[in-house]
Order: C-alpha cells, then structure tokens, then sequence
C-alpha cells in the first residue's frame, strides 16, 4: 500500500501513520517530497485490507495499492528514477557509469596497471573478483582477501570505487570493509539470505540478473535488499540462458527498456559475460547504452592470453580505450553523456 500525505503537511502527521503502520504490523518506507510525501507499507498481504483505514488520519489524502508484487523497486512506489551514488560514480544521473576491470584479481601488478587504464579511459569504478563463483571446484577461486586488499590499494592510487562479489552472506561484513560495492553475481541472485544480509549492510549493490531467471524475478530479489532498508540498488542485466550456442549467453536487452519501465533502480549492462566473447562486447556494449542502460561492467586484461578466468571474452586495453572513445556518440544518442 501507498499512503501518500497532502501537501504542506506538519511531519508529526507523517510520523502518526508511520507510526500506525509499525502498530499493524507493517514495515514503512518514506519518501520525503518537496511537494509531497508518499509512505509504503509492506509485509503480510493478507491483512493489508486493514492498511484503507489509515486514510481517517490527519494529513492523509489517499491510501492506494501497489498492484507489483515487488512493491519499494516499483514505479508506482517511486515514480522518480533513483541515482545510486559508489565514490565518485552515478548510476541513474545524466552521466553513463562505466566498471572496468579483470574478472578476477590476478596480481598486485595487474590490478593496478588496469585500475590506471580504466581511470585515463574515463572508467568510475574499478571491478575484480577476489571471490571467485567458478563452475568447477578446482577451477582458480580467487585471491581471498589478499584480493580484496589488492583492490583498495588501487582504489588509494586512482580514486576509482571498487566493486567486488560477496558469495556468503558471513563474507558480507569483511568485504564491506575494503569494496564500495557488493555484488550479488547470476549464480547468487536468489540467495535470499545473501541478499537480506547486503541489506542490512547497507553498502551499495550491484545485482546480477539470474541466467535462468525471469525479469520479474530479478525484481523480486531487488526486493528482498531494498526490503531490508537498503535502497542503494543497481541492476545488471548479464545475459541468459537460451538455445544459442554461438554466443556463452544471449545478452537479453529487452530487459532494458522492460525493468526501466517498471522500477526506479539505475540499470547496467554487462556485454562481457552476455556475450562471452571479446568482439562481440563493443556492439553490444554500444547497444546497450542505445536501448537506455545507465552503465556498463565490461572485463578488461593486460594481456587475455593468459588471464585465469574469463580471458576470451576480456579486452585488450586498446580495445577498452577505442571502445570508451566511441562511446560517446552513442551516449549522446541516448540524451547522456559519458
Ligand atoms: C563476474 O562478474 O565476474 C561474474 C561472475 O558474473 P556473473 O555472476 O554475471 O556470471
Ligand atoms: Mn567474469
């Protein structure tokens, strides 16, 4: 349900029905308007029947509901779209986000050399897995924290904000200390207790879309985080499983548009992992800013030949700065700039 307050209101009447919802049983949401304020009450469906009458009390004008069953990431909630700030990055503003980096933190050397590559080609964050979710067990799991430390470093010599996967929700807390950004990878974006936990935290998240998931599931575990009081959500959509086998993963951009109308929350798109090869990623890079993403996460290596993950779908950074360079009209295209 929504409760949106008149105009001009004192705030102890906002207070009063926050109040009131808590009493029901209900968690509240406010957002705080210049012109007005709007309340979302969530939790049990089944009495929120009892949720009308709050439209007695001073200063309501009228109690709706929300018809999406993911109710703090919808529009109806939240007509305005949200801008998610990570260090000196923006997603949902005027301005592209771009992430940049390997896909996994290799070596101290090599996270720095790309941390600087991405900031001169004009990057905002800074990506690496130190955490590694690989298909096999005896596939490279990632530095650990030795990664995560490697990360920060870079972050100290470039200003970059860095963003990073969390697996378990008891690696949550550790993490947070050292990234900007947590990320809830495709393999992890219906680990409920993951998500619940990035929620308390706080920290900002960048959520992967599920490969097998569908887009109102991939809302739904938006839900879960903004549910906890986390309302600093980016999502990205990452490519999904389909009968193509040309491509690792077929880069799904209607979801663009479709999640752009239905939720506030900025929305990027990863082409490295969407389409599993390096030639591919520039067009589809390009495509995505075209069909209105906010951002792009793009893998990037020195040399890819011999990354330990990911390495085919990586780009040289001659083709990360060509690829940022032409950019921009396509940004432009888009009414953003990069
Ligand atoms: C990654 O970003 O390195 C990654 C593992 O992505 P995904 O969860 O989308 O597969
Ligand atoms: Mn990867």
């Amino acid at each position: 349900m929504i409760i949106v307050m008149k105009g001009g209101i004192p705030k102890e009447h906002v207070h009063n029905v926050i109040r009131t919802i808590e009493e029901l049983g209900y968690q509240s949401h406010v957002i705080w308007g210049t012109q007005r304020t709007v309340i979302g009450a969530v939790g049990d469906e089944r009495g929120k029947a009892r949720l009308h009458s709050l439209e007695v009390m001073p200063g309501v004008e009228s109690v709706v509901p929300i018809l999406q069953p993911f109710k703090l990431a919808s529009r109806e909630f939240k007509s305005v779209s949200s801008v998610v700030r990570v260090g000196n990055a923006e997603f949902g503003g005027g301005r592209l986000a771009i992430i940049a980096g390997p896909c996994s933190v290799e070596s101290e050397d090599m996270v720095m050399q790309l941390a600087l590559l991405a900031k001169e080609a004009g990057a905002s964050v800074l990506r690496g897995g130190a955490f590694k979710p690989r298909t096999s067990p005896y596939a490279f799991q990632g530095m650990g924290m030795e990664g995560l430390r490697l990360l920060a470093a870079a972050r100290d010599a470039t200003g970059l904000a860095v963003v990073t996967e969390v697996l378990k929700p008891e690696d949550v807390d550790a993490i947070a200390e050292y990234a900007d950004m947590l990320q809830v990878g495709a393999r992890n974006m219906q680990n409920f207790a993951l998500l619940k936990r990035v929620g308390e935290v706080g920290k900002p998240v960048l959520l992967k879309r599920g490969m097998a998931s569908t887009i109102q599931e991939f809302l739904m575990a938006a839900e879960y985080i903004l549910s906890e009081g986390n309302y600093n959500v980016v999502l990205c959509e990452r490519g999904i499983r389909t009968f193509e086998t040309a491509t690792r993963f077929t880069l799904d951009l209607n979801a663009v548009p479709v999640l752009k109308k239905h939720t506030h929350l900025p929305v990027i798109v990863d082409p490295s992992h969407g389409t599993g090869h390096w030639e591919y990623v520039s067009p589809m890079a390009k495509a995505g800013i075209a069909c209105g993403a906010d951002g792009l996460m793009i893998e990037v290596h020195m040399r890819p030949e011999i990354a330990v993950s990911d390495g085919i779908q990586s780009l040289k950074p001659e083709v990360f700065r060509q690829l940022m360079q032409e950019l921009a009209p396509f940004a432009q295209a888009a009414g953003r700039s990069l």
